[in-house]
């Protein structure tokens, strides 16, 4: 691979991105009380040590998180006493499985005593406004710093960095707020400029192509859904993005899909970079250019849970749980992403001794109702159709339980396709259950910009679906 070997040697940056990544970016950083500039020079030596090492180091890490915590955070000196468990006693990252997993509800009913004793300064922020389930927490500068850092080593993973020009489609009704003076002032110093993903129109997509077109970014950042269409549509109106000089698009916040990945390599022209994390869980995992997602073990201890609770086996599928080590402040400690995923079983050819995360497979708590009452992970049905190449997008939505709309974006749909749809749809919701399949120009986006995989109008999706996973 041609790309590889290009960014072996590290960026190939102008001077102006140079100034920006050894002086504007760095001096922002110090401003705000963050050190991720000595972070990510760390990072950069450690990716390379041996994944024994790593564990060692994380290990490490771990153990003085939890006597931390242990000690400042009223919601942990108790769990710790309830369950007799000593921190200083920690072997490997197995021992977390004597404490208890965290999840959403647990963080809203014990908030403030999850605040350490003598935290420095947080930021506040909610999340899973689309998912359902809204989530208030804290961040302090540790978190921050080291969520940049691991950004930052992703970023120059693919040859540019901060600095090197770059288009960010994205929706968070939150980097909007932020849009304030200083911080279009600062995106324009650090080149990176925003646009908003919330209209989805032709004459919208048409004029993100000219944007793309007349800026000619290095790096493209955004949801896979939204620089999708954008691609479509390029590729529906035959103009040649291609030859602008990108060197490579980033997308996280959705499942990226195979077809998705293929739009987007040809019609921009370079390689694509996927990244798994969220705001609540952090920065876990991203690609490197030999293809595999590296998690960020430094400062993400990622568990993979069998139903029983136990850890899953390297290759076997299972639900991810973080523990953040930078959030000594407001603690992330078995927190349940509610997506599935698996570790791979081997080492990464590029020779980052990261772990890699073989697969992830979106929120588990994302269920449908069967004719007969029963509640099917969406996975039962996302299934038949991640396996169709020309599809670009989709969307179940579960009108009632016996009607379910299915909507196609894809530059084909032939009978036998359409027919397979049905048949295996109904093999698993019921015979009697009506399939209506739709292809469609798009499909509508939530207020935030993202793309909401599976609706349902029924009643059993009223409960937050993390714990009807249990029942
Ligand atoms: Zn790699």
């Amino acid at each position: 691979m041609s790309q590889s070997s290009e960014v072996a040697t590290g960026p190939r940056s102008g001077l102006y991105t140079r100034l920006c990544s050894n002086w504007l970016f760095p001096l922002q950083e110090r401003l705000k009380g963050h050190d991720s500039v000595a972070l990510r020079r760390r990072l950069e030596a450690s990716q390379w040590w041996s994944a024994e090492a790593l564990a060692e180091q994380q290990a490490h890490r771990l153990r003085d998180f939890l006597l931390s915590i242990g000690q400042r955070v009223p919601y942990y000196q108790q769990l710790f006493a309830q369950a007799a468990f000593e921190p200083r006693g920690l072997q490997s990252v197995r021992d977390l499985q004597a404490l208890p997993l965290l999840d959403k509800r647990s963080i809203r009913a014990h908030s403030a005593q999850m605040l350490a004793h003598g935290h420095g300064p947080l930021a506040r922020y909610s999340t899973g406004g689309s998912s359902g389930e809204p989530l208030v927490f804290w961040i302090g500068k540790a978190r921050k710093s080291h969520d940049v850092a691991a950004k930052w080593r992703a970023t120059r993973w693919w040859g540019v960095d901060i600095g090197d020009p770059e288009l960010v489609v994205w929706g968070s009704p939150i980097e909007l707020r932020a849009q304030d003076r200083l911080k279009r002032l600062r995106d324009g110093l650090l080149r990176s400029h925003l646009l908003p993903a919330f209209g989805v129109s032709e004459a919208t997509l048409d004029h993100f192509i000219a944007s793309i077109q007349r800026r000619r970014p290095a790096m493209l950042f955004g949801y896979p859904s939204s620089l999708a269409q954008i691609a479509g549509r390029a590729r529906q109106r035959s103009v040649d993005l291609s030859g602008l000089g990108i060197r490579v698009v980033f997308v996280t916040g959705e499942l990226l899909y195979a077809a998705q990945r293929v739009l987007l390599q040809e019609v921009f022209g370079c390689p694509v970079a996927n990244g798994y994390g969220a705001r609540d869980a952090g920065f876990i995992a991203h690609e490197c250019p030999a293809g595999s997602l590296h998690v960020c073990a430094e400062d993400i201890v990622l568990e993979v849970l069998r139903a029983d609770g136990q850890p899953a086996a390297p290759g076997e599928l299972g639900e991810l749980v973080v523990t953040h080590l930078g959030t000594a402040d407001f603690p992330f400690l078995r927190y349940r992403t509610g997506d599935m995923g698996a570790l791979s079983p081997y080492a990464c050819a590029c020779g980052r001794g990261l772990p890699v995360l073989a697969d992830v497979q979106g929120k588990s708590n994302h269920f449908v109702v069967a004719e007969n009452g029963a509640v099917l992970p969406a996975s039962a049905l996302t299934y038949i159709l991640r396996d169709m190449p020309q599809l670009v997008q989709y969307q179940i939505h579960q009108r009632a339980r016996d009607h379910t709309v299915v909507r196609l974006v894809a530059d084909t749909l032939d009978a036998h396709s359409h027919s397979r749809i049905v048949r295996d749809f109904q093999a698993r919701l019921g015979a009697g259950v009506q399939i209506e399949v739709q292809r469609v120009e798009q499909i509508e986006v939530v207020p935030s910009g993202k793309h909401r995989f599976v609706l349902s109008e029924l009643d059993a999706f009223a409960a937050p679906g993390g714990e009807a996973r249990h029942a």
